[in-house]
């Protein structure tokens, strides 16, 4: 990460340590490189901000994809047997 990045990140987590609502789940306008018209689901979310980790809801959606993924593809013919004809 670049000098710039954590400057940048350092104001924010100056600017939001004080937030009643820094760790609430909710809808945050801010996102998608614009301030508005987009929302993220936390504060201080990969989103809108360069911190380091994913928040609460991006996390989860991450695992969700990763479970999905690795599943192992079902046995041949378990598909048929469960349509129905
Ligand atoms: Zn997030």
């Amino acid at each position: 990460m670049s000098q710039l990045f954590r400057d940048e990140q350092a104001f924010v987590d100056r600017l939001f340590g004080a937030e009643s609502h820094l760790h609430t789940v909710g809808a945050f306008e801010g996102a998608n490189y614009q301030a508005t018209g987009y929302y993220r689901p936390q504060m201080n979310c990969l989103m809108f901000t360069r911190h380091d980790e994913f928040c609460s809801v991006c996390s989860e959606a991450v695992s969700q994809i990763i479970d999905l993924y690795s599943r192992p593809a079902p046995a041949v013919g378990a598909a048929s047997a469960a349509t129905p004809p």
